[in-house]
């Protein structure tokens, strides 16, 4: 058959035509015609139709397939292409099973035990049915009914189809829909469709995001493609970035692990989660929380983390005012400089962007710790140079009431004399019965995390810990996947709050600048870019610990001749850049050999280079600069005057490098701290008197300087109520720090 017969198929026809050898040439021409020849295109096409095939063959041993969503959504539509597709019978509920079974039509039964009734009288008939190996449509009030929904969705997976409420109005009413269980009772369709979306939300395995009135064809290409994803093992579990294979492992055991057993990082096996355009317009006119949900979906397999349950985690993570600001991670445009604008992601209790990361993962962490078949008690230990150790502290202690006894114990290490007063403040705020908070005398912070990591390798210790007093040693460092991918989130959320304030048309490029030291941020930024994000370039912005600079402009990354700078923006003073393994995994496209071998050159000689494709393919993503001292002091100065918006020494360095690289696109600077919390040096850079000033009247002195961000009440309680917590230290040796463990854990 000629090409262009072959574009022209519908796609079950395709499937059919498999064997013929002339498959792999189709999917490259129906990706040319369908999308823009770009090679990211064709790829995506390929491998999307590729999936098609696949669901198509293994349908076989497939469950049922469940379409839920409100009336008029299009389960029947989407249900049949389906059926036709795969090969499957399709079952409509209401006509081949509710009907039959009462023997009078689904209107007249309405008329007869009223919408009261009706969904009680529907549930009954929905246990009694048990299809086998179909498609099935449920009705529209089925998932209302608890028990029902139970029976039926053990019998194969339940896709909602999340369609935007004005085109189910305009369908209903095209359609003259009558038998809507509470339609004649002057409740209007409006109200009908948001009460039940409750429901909805509870039930659903897999959503699916509609586009606006998307085809019937187009949805079921989604659903297929879900199907896929299932059947799919290599699209299943984790796998290290130097090539372990980590078998049978789930998300839970992502969260619980810190390293992999080779030393690499745990990712996910499955393709990078993709959102159409489309399906990103409809998440703008969601909350953060809902954004935050289906980002995630995507990512945890609904087996592992089901959707509702999910929900709540997030919820309560970023819902009610556990965040100062009502949005959340509020976008401003920076005034007096053009096309420039920040998010502000420090209106968390403990003002740092940590706390996105850290308000959610000690929820899961639970969650997981709850489903494991040992049952122990975690202790979670963690060295810090400042803002971790405080969102730790703060993300633990709010699970730690719900979950009582069986609530993790905190464990947080700092140098003595290598933090600031207010940071200092900050964490033994939370010294308590399960968080201890120890200075280490004499030591900076890499002699911590050394005494950290030597305690996680002791095999003796953690036998004793786990024998005498059946506790676990964990982790909750940056490297986890489980800090990583809730900052994902809010990277997809800063584009679709420029779209919503219509700075930018959906589909049009922005830029983001990231200030970065161990690179969990602006990974989850790439990652938000390769679920469909445009974003078009992502600026790496360092301070005089310049290493990645260096890195991603000449692909060697080389720190034999480095000695790491103590700088004004404490928190990127990192030499060794953990996360970018992660990033060199997908840019090698898996080659675990090249990651394992750059890693470990770099542990053996301080230094390495990557392929110069890979040193390519990084350069058309990613731009680097860094800024001194003096330039990050300037730029907080000029943004002062000229916005009067006051940046911390994190995002000074990011406005200084993004003032550099600013082109015609949009440029989100992400700021990563309050700036009262680095109080100290942006007071002292305006000339202010800061000796012998309290944390508290120094964060006072910085909501005075400039009339935003403003004064961050949260901090300022946490650290009014800092001055009676004790402020414990310990000699710089190990056998004093195992101490205190030891005493934590015989406490939990
Ligand atoms: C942790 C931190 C950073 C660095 O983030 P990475 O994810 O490690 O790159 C930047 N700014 C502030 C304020 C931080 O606390």
């Amino acid at each position: 058959m000629r090409a262009v017969e072959w574009i022209l198929q519908p796609l079950h026809k395709i499937y059919l035509a498999e064997d013929s050898g002339d498959i792999k040439k189709m999917w490259v021409y129906r990706s040319i015609v369908r999308s823009s020849p770009s090679r990211h295109a064709i790829a995506r096409t390929v491998q999307w139709t590729r999936h098609l095939c696949d669901a198509q063959k293994l349908s076989q041993t497939q469950p049922n397939i469940i379409l839920m969503g409100s009336p008029g959504c299009g389960k029947t539509t989407v249900g049949r292409i389906l059926g036709e597709r795969l090969q499957l019978p399709v079952l409509d509920v209401d006509d081949h099973h509710l009907e039959p079974y009462w023997g009078v039509s689904v209107a007249q039964k309405l008329s007869e035990v009223g919408s009261e009734g009706f969904v009680a009288a529907e549930g009954e008939a929905l246990k009694a049915f048990c299809p086998q190996r179909s498609v099935i449509s449920l009705t529209g009030s089925n998932p209302m009914h608890a028990e029902a929904m139970e029976h039926i969705s053990k019998t194969g997976r339940v896709y909602f189809m999340d369609v935007h409420k004005s085109d189910i109005l305009e369908r209903l009413e095209r359609m003259k829909v009558s038998r809507i269980v509470g339609q004649n009772d002057g409740t209007s369709m409006a109200e009908i469709l948001d009460f039940r979306q409750q429901f909805y939300e509870r039930w659903y395995d897999e959503r699916i995001i509609c586009e606006r009135l998307e085809s019937p064809e187009n949805v079921a290409d989604k659903v297929l493609a879900c199907i896929a994803k299932h059947q799919n093992p290599k699209a299943k579990g984790y796998e290290s970035t130097r090539g372990f294979n980590l078998e049978c492992s789930t998300f839970n055991d992502a969260l619980l692990q810190g390293l992999a057993p080779d030393d690499g990082l745990v990712v996910p096996r499955a393709a990078v989660p993709f959102f159409t355009l489309g399906q990103l317009d409809r998440l703008i006119e969601l909350s953060y929380p809902e954004r935050v949900l289906r980002v995630l979906e995507r990512w945890i397999p609904c087996n592992e983390i089901c959707p509702s349950r999910l929900r709540e985690m997030i919820h309560a993570a970023y819902g009610g005012a556990v965040f100062q600001d009502a949005a959340v991670c509020p976008v401003r445009p920076l005034t007096g400089s053009d096309g420039q604008f920040l998010q502000e992601l420090f209106h968390g209790p403990t003002a740092s962007f940590k706390d996105f990361a850290l308000q959610l993962m000690p929820r899961m962490f639970l969650n997981a710790a709850s489903e494991c078949t040992e049952k122990h008690k975690y202790l979670i230990l963690v060295a810090t140079s400042g803002d971790t150790g405080g969102a730790v502290l703060d993300g633990f202690s709010r699970v730690t009431e719900k979950a009582g006894s069986h609530s993790p114990g905190v464990l947080v290490l700092y140098p003595r004399d290598g933090i600031s007063s207010i940071q200092r403040d900050q964490m033994v705020f939370y010294h308590g019965n399960r968080a201890r908070v120890i200075g280490v005398e004499g030591a900076d912070f890499d002699a911590c995390q050394t005494m950290v990591k030597k305690i996680f390798q002791n095999v003796d210790i953690n036998k004793t810990l786990l024998d005498k007093y059946q506790v676990k040693l964990s982790a909750a460092n940056s490297i986890s996947w489980g800090r990583l991918l809730p900052q994902v989130a809010y990277h997809v959320s800063s584009y679709l709050d420029l779209v919503k304030k219509k700075v930018i048309a959906m589909g049009n490029q922005i830029d983001l600048c990231i200030p970065t030291g161990n690179f969990g941020n602006i990974l989850a930024a790439y990652y938000a870019k390769e679920m469909g994000v445009p974003i078009k370039r992502l600026v790496c912005a360092s301070n005089s610990n310049n290493v990645l600079t260096d890195f991603l402009s000449s692909g060697c990354y080389d720190i034999t001749k480095r000695r790491l700078k103590q700088t004004v923006s404490p928190a990127i003073d990192i030499l060794v850049s953990s996360n970018l393994e992660r990033l060199l995994h997908y840019v090698t496209n898996r080659e675990c050999a090249i990651v394992r071998e750059a890693f470990e050159q770099l542990r053996d000689n301080k230094v390495f280079s990557v392929p110069k494709q890979v040193a390519e393919s990084l350069h058309g993503m990613f731009s680097a600069g860094w800024a001194t001292d003096e330039d990050c002091k300037a730029a907080i100065k000029t943004t002062r005057e000229k916005s009067n918006y006051l940046l911390d020494t994190h995002t000074g360095i990011a406005k200084s490098v993004a003032d550099r690289f600013q082109g015609d696109r949009p440029m989100v600077i992400v700021a990563t701290a309050h700036p009262a919390k680095f109080a100290h040096d942006i007071l002292a850079s305006f000339g202010r008197q800061i000796n012998h000033r309290t944390p508290v009247d120094l964060i006072r002195g910085i909501a005075d300087e400039a009339a935003v961000p403003g004064l961050h009440e949260a901090l300022l309680k946490t650290l009014s109520s800092a001055d009676d917590k004790p402020k414990l230290t310990c000699e710089n040796n190990i056998g004093h720090v195992l101490k205190q463990v030891t005493d934590l854990a015989r406490c939990l």
